[in-house]
């Protein structure tokens, strides 16, 4: 039975369907985007903070958009990883990330780089062998690479995630794991996976000179990490005094818009010089 048109606009929400709207056409805009190359990298400098000098950067995507200028990641990762255009998304980055390395491999710079990687793109949409490929095509050493996890990778598929780890780091890529902090790893976890780095949360960096426990935090997972001969990232680091702070800590690297923010690969090698000469 054919329910009346009353009965049917019970059922119809306008918020609801403009939203469903704003969403197909924002799928569609991606995947020109995609088509039509209207992404870019950015890069933030990594400081080895005893040496006073640049030793890498990560890889920071946006989005030139032909009418709404640069959008930041937050505002497309999400809906690239729910449309199913992360795994092309991430195979362009990992393919413009070489690139750039090859580029810096020239001019002489022995940065390395690294990269984000999204749970959804594991194991599948980043296969090692796509990787391995990526390295050879541009004639990068693995080890100039870097790929950056969250620990929800590992805790959605132990098995999976394992193996995919381990293959990318019998290729010479290093592995960082990123926002550490925010979530529920203990180093006994930590322990079972084969990690090179961890970035400390932004969120423990600000909080450190605030005179809550975040500073001794802070301590503990220096410590911790050194202790299974893990490397660390500050990130989100704003001010002299959170350096100074994980400088005295013994803190290995440290990033944040006190050193430099995010910047074009055309700027990059001027603000790394910047920050080597200061
Ligand atoms: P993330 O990986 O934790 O990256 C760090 C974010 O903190 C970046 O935001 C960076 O610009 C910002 N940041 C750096 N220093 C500071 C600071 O001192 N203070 C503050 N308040 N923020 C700082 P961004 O570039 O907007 O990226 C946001 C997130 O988007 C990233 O968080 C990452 O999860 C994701 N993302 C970025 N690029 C990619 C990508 O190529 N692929 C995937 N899958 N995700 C990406
Ligand atoms: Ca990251
Ligand atoms: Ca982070
Ligand atoms: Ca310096």
């Amino acid at each position: 039975a054919k329910a009346g048109g009353g009965q049917r606009s019970e059922f119809f929400d306008p918020a609801l369907a403009e939203a469903a709207e704003q969403r197909r056409h924002m799928e569609n805009d991606l995947r020109q985007a995609l088509r039509e190359q209207q992404f870019e990298l950015f890069f933030q400098p990594i400081v080895d903070i005893a040496a006073g000098r640049v030793a890498g950067a990560e890889a920071l995507i946006r989005w030139r958009h032909p009418e709404r200028g640069l959008v930041p990641p937050d505002r497309f990762i999400p809906l690239i990883e729910q449309s199913g255009l992360i795994d092309g998304l991430g195979l362009w980055v990992l393919d413009d990330a070489c690139r750039q390395l090859a580029e810096w491999q020239r001019a002489g710079r022995p940065h390395y780089l690294s990269i984000n990687v999204s749970g959804r793109q594991i194991p599948h949409g980043l296969p090692p062998a796509a990787v391995a490929e990526a390295l050879a095509r541009h004639g990068i050493p693995a080890s100039r690479l870097a790929l950056e996890i969250t620990e929800g990778i590992l805790l959605a598929n132990i098995g999976e995630a394992q193996a995919w780890l381990q293959a990318v780091q019998a290729l010479g890529v290093r592995v960082y794991l990123d926002d550490f902090g925010t979530g529920y790893s203990s180093l006994s976890y930590l322990n079972r996976f084969p990690l090179d780095t961890l970035k400390i949360d932004r969120s423990f960096v600000q909080d450190m000179a605030t005179g809550n426990n975040a500073h001794s935090l802070v301590i503990a997972i220096v410590a911790m990490a050194r202790s299974v001969g893990l490397q660390v990232v500050a990130e989100g680091v704003e001010t002299a005094g959170q350096l100074e702070i994980l400088s005295a800590i013994g803190c290995q690297y440290a990033q944040g818009y006190y050193l430099s923010r995010p910047v074009t690969a055309a700027d990059f090698p001027e603000v790394a010089s910047e920050i080597d000469r200061r």
